[in-house]
């Protein structure tokens, strides 16, 4: 690089670096000027605002159409005035009581904004007021949460009857499947309890579920060819569970059942399965007949098994 060119790259810089200070120079400037224009906005609120409670007290101190038609128009149109100053100065009060008292006294204006509902125009009830989306008028909006509560009222309601449709079995075969799933405690599995594995598994409910059905049938002192019916929420969870433990050690399946049966778990877990199924197809075909939407299309059912699965297991040991 000669020396002529050093000098070169220095007066550029030079010129950068003096167009930097004239650019903030000039800013600074436009920043005294903005709060000079906010300190006169101030001012001419301040002044209106005094105009206001002169108003009020010749007025003595009562609020009528008058000050009222200025009150409306300062907190509608006049938005760089706060609205609990004008509140306050009109005489409805400090803080947030004045501010409701306020628009309740001036009422609200209409936004020229459709509800998408019915057509009707919004009603615009403060300044931070803003539409949904979609914009709805309250009487759509109340009667949209009335038709979802009564949609799911009734969705629940058909959920409950199917889970809690009977799966009768043999008490010699629930004795197998439970056996089964007994063989293997779920803190031998290392899953903890309450863990997300257990939540999304279903480890331990359903190995509680395996143990309440085996108290229950040693008390009810029932013969082994007796049917016993167990809710269909539950005996989805016993099943599934008890494929998985047939499935896990052959041998050690064939030993646990030996004393209570000699048919192969899988012929008793598919039988169990298939009526399963049966119960479950009748029942939502009842509970459908029964939980009628008049309205509306059939809705698919709807299946909170583990909300309801031990809800249920409590009433029919209780009943
Ligand atoms: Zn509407």
């Amino acid at each position: 690089m000669s020396s002529n060119d050093q000098a070169q790259d220095g007066t550029a810089i030079e010129s950068a670096v003096g167009e930097l200070t004239k650019a903030s120079a000039r800013l600074s400037e436009a920043q005294a000027r903005v709060s000079s224009a906010q300190g006169e906005v101030r001012q001419a609120s301040d002044a209106v605002l005094g105009q206001l409670r002169r108003l009020r007290r010749e007025s003595n101190h009562e609020i009528g159409a008058g000050l009222l038609n200025v009150v409306r128009h300062l907190y509608w149109h006049q938005t760089s005035i706060q609205s609990r100053d004008i509140a306050e100065a009109a005489g409805f009060g400090v803080g947030n009581k004045g501010i409701h008292g306020m628009l309740a006294a001036i009422g609200p204006i209409m936004s020229g904004i459709l509800c998408t509902g019915c057509g009707a125009e919004l009603v615009c009830t403060s300044r931070s007021w803003v539409p949904g989306s979609p914009p709805r008028c309250p009487t759509c909006v109340s009667e949209e949460n009335e038709e979802r509560n009564r949609r799911s009222r009734l969705l629940s309601k058909r959920a409950r009857a199917i889970g809690s449709a009977l799966v009768a079995e043999r008490v010699r075969d629930w004795r197998a499947i439970t056996t089964l799933i007994l063989a293997y405690p779920p803190a031998a599995n290392g899953v903890i309890r309450g863990s997300q594995d257990d939540h999304q598994l279903g480890v331990w409910s359903n190995w509680e579920k395996a143990q309440t059905l085996h108290n229950a049938l040693l008390q009810l002192g029932a013969g082994d060819d007796e049917s016993f019916g167990v809710p269909a929420a539950v005996a989805r969870d016993l099943v599934a569970t008890g494929f998985q433990s047939a499935g896990w050690d052959s041998e050690r399946t064939r030993q646990l059942l030996d004393p209570i049966t000699a048919e192969a778990a899988h012929a008793i877990l598919t039988r169990a399965k298939r009526d399963l199924d049966t119960a479950v197809e009748a029942a939502v075909a009842q509970a459908r007949e029964r939980y009628r939407d008049g309205s509306e299309a059939e809705p698919a059912a709807v299946w909170p098994w583990d909300n309801d699965s031990l809800y249920l297991w409590h009433q029919m040991i209780n009943d």
